[in-house]
This record gives C-alpha cells, sequence and structure tokens, in this order.
C-alpha cells in the first residue's frame, strides 16, 4: 500500500478530515496560522505514530504511556516509524556541541585513537565528557567559575558595616558570626586597612581551630577563609543552596578561561597526541570547512574507512550551509534554525528507509539562498525510500512538494477541513487563501520613506563581523537581509544595543514566567474575568484562579501528571481528577452567563470577542486580532506558544509606543503569506507614529516593502561579516553583488 490513510481526524479544531498521504512522496501542508496543520501532522500522524511504536514496548513502559493523550481520530492505517524533526532548541546541556550532536566527534576521536602520535588510548579517552580525557582542572568544562572580590567584598566598609556583600555574611547572618566572633578581627576596622595576614585570613584560610575565639563560639566549630567557605558551600552544583541563590552568586562569579588546558578541556596527555601538528581540540576548533580541508590533506591507505565516513559527515553539514560553525560550538548557543538544520544532519548520514519524516517549517532562518540547499537535502530524504511531511508558509519550499494539503479555510473554529490537496500547479487555481496568494502578482515598494537622521554603528567586530560601520536609518522601516549565519542578529541584536541601550528587542524567545503563565495572565486580564464570575456568583474571586482557592486538589491546579519514565523523556499525563483543567471540580459549577471558568478558558480569543462583548479588557483582544492571533485559547499556556507566537504576543504590547528603536527578529515566522500583509500593515502603522523599525528578515515579500535595507555577507561566518548593500528596494534591485537582490528580482518575476 503506498498511501497513509488516515480516516476522522478530529483533534482540537479537525473537522472529521480524511486523507490519503502519498508514501515517498514529499507532501506540504499549507494553510494560514491556526487552520489546523499542527493539529493534523504532529497531533495526529506524529501521534499516533509515536503511540504505536510505544505498543512495541514492555508492558510496564506501555501502562505508563496508555495515560497519554491519544488523538482523536477514528484510524490511521499503514503508517510509518516517524522521525520528527522540529525547531525544539538542542539540548541546554553545556557538555551538548555541534561536535557531540552530529556525532562527528565520535568519528574524529576514532580517527586520533588511530592515526594520532603519540598513541594515547582508546577513542574514549578523547572526549572531555570521560574523566580519562578531561582536564581535571575544568573537569571538561573549559572554563572555571572563580569569586571575584572586588564585587564580592566592599573595602571602605567594616565586618559591622556589612563589607561582605552577600547574605548570610551580612551583620548578623549566621556566617557573619564565624567571622566577627573569630577573635581574629577588630569589627570595626575598615577592610581597606587591614594588614595583609588578616586579609589572607579573611580570604583563604583553610578550616582550622580558631585561637582566640569569642566565649560562645562552639567547641566543634571550625574557622574557614570566606573564599573556601563559598566554594565549599555554595558553588557546588548539587548544593541545596546552588539553586537558591543562583542570582547573587551570578553577580561574584566571573567565569574565565580554564588556566590548566586553556578553553581545550581535555588533559595535557591526550593533548600531546597530535595529527599533523594538530590536537583533537585544535581540530574542534576549526570551521567545517577549515576542517574538511584538513581531513583531505590527510591520506592513509589503512585508515581510508574512517576517513572517508568523516569526510561524508562534513560534507553534509556544509550541503546545509552551517560550514561556518565549529565542532566545540555549545549547541545552546544556536538560533532555533540553526539548531533544525543540526538534528537533519544525522539523518543524512543513516540509511535507515522508510521512515516518515516530519518538519516542522523548515525555511526558519534561512535566507532564499540557503533554502535552496534545504530543498536538495528534503529531496535527497526522500530519495532514499522515505515519506516526508512538511509544515510551510514559505513560497519556495511549498513549491517542492509533490502533493499539497492546504487547510483552512480561516483558522480556530472556521478552520479545520483540507481545502485543497493535489499538486502545486493545482494549487495555483484554488480560490482559498493560498492559492489566492501564488496567482497574485507580487509587487515591491516604489516610493519609500525617506530618512533624515541616522543611528551609526561604528566598528562592529563582534563574532564575525569584520569591523563594520553601519548607518541605520531613523523613523523608517528597515530591513536587514544576508544568508544566515552572515552576521546579521550579531550586528542587530547584539552590537547595537551596546552602543544604544534603550533599543527595544522583540525576539521569539520564550517568555520569562512561571510554568503556570497563560495567555491571560500575560496580557494581564485574569483577574478581570475572575471578577466577571466573582461577582456573578457572590463568591470569592481566589476561587476561579488554579494557583489559589480553585486549584484541583490532585495536580494542584497544573491540569496534568508528570510521569518520570527512568529511562525515556518525562512524560505529563492529564489529570484523572480535573480532567487537565486544572480546577477543583466544585469550582465548575459556578457560571458566568452559561459557561465555567474552565469552558472560558478553553475559548478561542475571537470566540471571547463574541462572548465578553462590552470590557474594557477587550482592547487586548483586538490587538491580537489585528497580529492574526485570533486562534489561541485563552487558558493556553505560554511555553506551548511556537517562536512566532510569542513574537507576535510580546509585539501587541509594542503597538502604542511612538518614539522608540524598535528590532524584530524574523517576524514572519510561522506567517501563512496572507497574514503577512497584515504584519505589513501593522509595522507601517508603527513607523507612521514615528518609530524606528528594524527587522532581521528572509521574507522577500516583507524585504520588497522595506523603505531601506542593510545586505550583510557575502557568506556565512568567516566568509561573511561585510555590509554588502544599502539603499532602497529599488536600488538593490539593479544591484549586481548581493545574491538578496538577485533572490528578489527573481521573487518579483
Ligand atoms: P496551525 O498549525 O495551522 O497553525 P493548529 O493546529 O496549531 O494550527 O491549531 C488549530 C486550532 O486548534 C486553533 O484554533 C488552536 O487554537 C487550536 N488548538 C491548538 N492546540 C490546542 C490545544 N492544545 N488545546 C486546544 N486547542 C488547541
Ligand atoms: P545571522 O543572524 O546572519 O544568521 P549570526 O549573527 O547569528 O548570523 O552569526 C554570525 C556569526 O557569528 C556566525 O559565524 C555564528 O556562528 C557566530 N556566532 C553567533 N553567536 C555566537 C556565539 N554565541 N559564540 C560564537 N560565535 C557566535
Ligand atoms: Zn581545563
Ligand atoms: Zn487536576
Amino acid at each position: 500500500m503506498r498511501k497513509i490513510i488516515i480516516t476522522g481526524a478530529r483533534q482540537n479544531n479537525l473537522k472529521n478530515v480524511s486523507l490519503k498521504i502519498p508514501k515517498n512522496k514529499i507532501t506540504v501542508f499549507t494553510g494560514v496560522s491556526g487552520s489546523g496543520k499542527s493539529s493534523l501532522v504532529f497531533e495526529t500522524i506524529g501521534a499516533e505514530a509515536q503511540r504505536q511504536i510505544n505498543e512495541t514496548q514492555n508492558s510496564f513502559v506501555r501502562n505508563r504511556l496508555n495515560h497519554l493523550g491519544i488523538a482523536d481520530v477514528d484510524k490511521i492505517e499503514h503508517l510509518n516509524v516517524p522521525v520528527i524533526i522540529n525547531q525544539k532548541r538542542l539540548g541546554g546541556n553545556v557538555r551538548s556541541t555541534v561536535g557531540t550532536a552530529t556525532d562527528v566527534s565520535a568519528s574524529l576521536r576514532l580517527l586520533f585513537s588511530r592515526m594520532g602520535e603519540p598513541f594515547v588510548g582508546y577513542s574514549n579517552v578523547f572526549s572531555f565528557n570521560n574523566p580519562q580525557g578531561m582536564c581535571a582542572v575544568c573537569e571538561g568544562l573549559g572554563y572555571t567559575n572563580t569569586i571575584d572580590i572586588q564585587t564580592l567584598f566592599d573595602k571602605s566598609k567594616s565586618l559591622n558595616e556589612g563589607a561582605i556583600l552577600f547574605p548570610t555574611f551580612q551583620p548578623g547572618g549566621y556566617r557573619w558570626l564565624r567571622y566577627a566572633n573569630s577573635g581574629y578581627f577588630d569589627n570595626d576596622k575598615k577592610l581597606k586597612d587591614f594588614s595583609e595576614e588578616e586579609w589572607e585570613l579573611l580570604l583563604h584560610a583553610e578550616e582550622h581551630k580558631p585561637k582566640n575565639p569569642a566565649k560562645n563560639w562552639g567547641k566543634t566549630m571550625q574557622y574557614i577563609g570566606v573564599l573556601p567557605r563559598i566554594e565549599k558551600d555554595l558553588l557546588k552544583k548539587d548544593s541545596k543552596e546552588n539553586k537558591l541563590r543562583k542570582k547573587n552568586l551570578q553577580k561574584i562569579i566571573v567565569s574565565s578561561l580554564c588556566p590548566s588546558c586553556q578553553g581545550k578541556r581535555l588533559n595535557e596527555k591526550v593533548l600531546s597526541c597530535k595529527i599533523k601538528g594538530k590536537d583533537i581540540a585544535d581540530c574542534s576548533a576549526l570551521s567545517i570547512d577549515e576542517l574538511l580541508s584538513f581531513v583531505q590533506s590527510l591520506s592513509a591507505k589503512k585508515y581510508e574507512t574512517i576517513l572517508y565516513e568523516l569526510r561524508n559527515k562534513l560534507e553534509n553539514i556544509i550541503t546545509i550551509g552551517l560550514q561556518y560553525l565549529t565542532l566545540d560550538r555549545a549547541t545552546i548557543t544556536l538560533s532555533g534554525g540553526e539548531s533544525q538544520r543540526i538534528k537533519m544532519v544525522k539523518h543524512l548520514g543513516n540509511s535507515l528507509e522508510d521512515l516518515l519524516y516530519i518538519f516542522d517549517e523548515p525555511s526558519i532562518g534561512l535566507h532564499p539562498k540557503d533554502l535552496d540547499n534545504i530543498s536538495l537535502i528534503i529531496r535527497e530524504i526522500k530519495e532514499k525510500g522515505n515519506t516526508v511531511l512538511i509544515v510551510e508558509h514559505d513560497p519556495d519550499l511549498i513549491k517542492i512538494g509533490d502533493y499539497i494539503v492546504d487547510m483552512g479555510p480561516l483558522s480556530g473554529s472556521k478552520g479545520g477541513e483540507v481545502v485543497y490537496e493535489g499538486s502545486f500547479a493545482g494549487l495555483k487555481k484554488s480560490k482559498h487563501k493560498t492559492g489566492t496568494y501564488f496567482s497574485l502578482k507580487r509587487t515591491h515598494k516604489l516610493k519609500s520613506r525617506i530618512a533624515n537622521h541616522f543611528i551609526e554603528i561604528k566598528n562592529a567586530n563582534l563574532f564575525n563581523l569584520k569591523n563594520i560601520s553601519v548607518a541605520i536609518p531613523k523613523n523608517i522601516f528597515t530591513v536587514v537581509t544576508g544568508v544566515a549565519g552572515s552576521g546579521k542578529s550579531t550586528l542587530i541584536s547584539k552590537v547595537l544595543p551596546m552602543q544604544i541601550p534603550d533599543v527595544k528587542i522583540i525576539d521569539q524567545s520564550a517568555i520569562i514566567a512561571s510554568s503556570r503563565g497563560n495567555l491571560l495572565t500575560n496580557l494581564g486580564i485574569s483577574d478581570d474575568i475572575r471578577n466577571l464570575f466573582a461577582k456573578a456568583n457572590n463568591v470569592s474571586n481566589r476561587l476561579f484562579s488554579r494557583n489559589s482557592d480553585g486549584a484541583c486538589p490532585n495536580c494542584k491546579g497544573l491540569g496534568f501528571e508528570k510521569i518520570d519514565l527512568a529511562f525515556m523523556e518525562e512524560v505529563q499525563t492529564p489529570c484523572e481528577v480535573c480532567d487537565g483543567s486544572g480546577f477543583n471540580p466544585e469550582v465548575l459549577k459556578y457560571k458566568y452567563q452559561d459557561k465555567n471558568i474552565a469552558e472560558v478558558l478553553n475559548l478561542t480569543v475571537e470566540g471571547a470577542q463574541r462572548f465578553f462583548k462590552q470590557h474594557s479588557f477587550l482592547k487586548h483582544f483586538d490587538s491580537l486580532t489585528a497580529l492574526g492571533l485570533d486562534y489561541l485559547t485563552l487558558g493556553q499556556r505560554l511555553d506551548s506558544f511556537s517562536g512566532g507566537e510569542r513574537q507576535r504576543l510580546k509585539l501587541t504590547k509594542e503597538l502604542n509606543n511612538i518614539n522608540s528603536i524598535i528590532v524584530l527578529d524574523e517576524p514572519s515566522t510561522g506567517l501563512h503569506p496572507s497574514d503577512t500583509e497584515k504584519l505589513m500593515s501593522i509595522l507601517n502603522k508603527l513607523v507612521d507614529k514615528g518609530n524606528t523599525l528594524i527587522v532581521i528578515e528572509h521574507n522577500l515579500d516583507i524585504i520588497a516593502q522595506a523603505d531601506w535595507i542593510i545586505d550583510i555577507g557575502p557568506g556565512a561566518g568567516k566568509f561573511g561579516g561585510e555590509l554588502l548593500f544599502k539603499g532602497s528596494v529599488p536600488e538593490l534591485l539593479e544591484n549586481t553583488v548581493s545574491v538578496t537582490g538577485e533572490y528578489l528580482r527573481k521573487h518579483l518575476g
């Protein structure tokens, strides 16, 4: 059977969707935000495939996984084993690097264990995660944390005046007593007047019994200097206080290059092993393309298999456009798009067939030029005999679909249907939003706003920037372009705020909130809604809070329980007492109009606008609607928002700015082309109010509407970092140096 057959899918807003997806083809799912793409692809197909795999687990695991939410679908036939490649950032572990995540480090270690001189051991000793290989001083981290004496002590004060600037060391604190009662110091003497000996005692003294302590000094009590005390009690990760005092610790700690290994993370013995004069850390610090040249320069018949595999892996990384990264780069510093591509590399290397690959918006963070490479890779994955599903908005990636499934017609309750399925050629004839977009003629801005004043960035040289000076026009709409890794974010999101501190950066990063934060709390209107319920029922408003009197007694208001499956990722299952609402079932008998609080939290923004009619808090919902977020539900947890949704939510709060410098990093993320138009009209309004708008973007429709373009390039990493072009869109279209200009010409046809 060459098709995956889905019958009766009703997850979230899906309207009993039935669908056949061709195998060994690329199927692209399109449609406006909230139309149901993720509900179908991830929450139905992906989830069901995962569940069926779980069925093959032993009964212990199976019993626990059975509580997992099961997709609301009648049946799915002929599923394959799924591989889901999303933008979830790669592990937050400092020990995870580009090398470990792609497995290249494993091949490199193998190479060193065979070809390296002198021979020091098997490949595992070349790992900084291995006790035999790691630098003993920094335990393989490459840096050490030391206490910054300048910020820990105020030398103009005495102990009695609180010279030690850390909780518990302050006058009266239990640690302070150890110093004040030690008998060593005049507690009224300012630290700057301490003798060298006193200073040494205060700072560094090893554990010992003091000679003449105060009377109340306990018999078994020891004295120890402030620095070793903090190291012992607070710096160790597993100490209880470490977490508790994280903020205070951050203030007094400076990380510096490990003095022993100079950041190479490995011990001397391992670093003495070299190939052509380079140790393994030197190799890991080369950019991927430099490393490939190095590996190509090695020739040894005996080791050809290892060399071949290594070259192959490196070439794959270059194909996906990440040649500028180094193996030792920590994965936590990669962007979402880079993380996604790193995940793809692993799969390019394997020879498994008949898998179901599911990609979530692989175009994110990519210049149209980078997209050509990604398209090649996705095709290659298909050619190997796999089935590929992609959720995507980018016109150029939609085109690579052998089969297109368009969801709609609109979002939320007005979506959830398949409005078109078939070839790309046929899509253009569809009268729905996606089809209409492709049949329209694209235009660019003819009359740009003119800038009279500029913000000057001088001599920027962070990361790959080549000492560039860039003038950014004030009060108009500037788009910063360039291939991925060329230095756009470094210039705009890192250097600019260092030179002009009051820049407002609206990015896709997590919204800092408790795990219980949801849309309403973020908008600051939970209380308004609780008060409506309290008034209507004549009870306390605290009853309508999951963090207070209304919490379900079983899950304490979370709505789910966590299950720890030692050897797998932690899973969450809906709470059986409250059915996932998080509310004490008693609370749900109170209604406002005809709905209880859980039902109100389940309303979409659009539904809430109809339900509440006249209330002052409705203005917040209007901003959400303007940015195409009216399909979100009121109680939706912030940690379930996608990057693009988070960014738009942050943007709704900035719409009343009048004289600010606002930076947006790829605001088109997750937007259907028809939503991009809405976004553009909001951005234009912001500029008309006098704001300076700087947007990092790859989306050609947005680039075409800019007043001013700043193009960074030409390549990525060390091949980028230069200012390639600055000027208006018509000027860019004339420019022959910038690839952005080239792709824009093609796009406008
Ligand atoms: P798309 O992927 O096309 O942007 P989604 O599948 O994410 O759309 O969402 C479709 C609809 O389902 C939206 O109205 C959305 O608010 C709703 N929805 C998504 N996730 C949930 C959820 N966990 N609970 C309730 N409704 C949800
Ligand atoms: P863009 O925004 O154009 O995609 P970036 O500004 O993110 O590019 O990256 C430019 C260069 O700086 C790349 O070579 C990237 O690997 C490097 N870089 C970015 N962040 C860091 C970091 N935290 N540490 C080291 N290098 C970095
Ligand atoms: Zn070290
Ligand atoms: Zn509960």
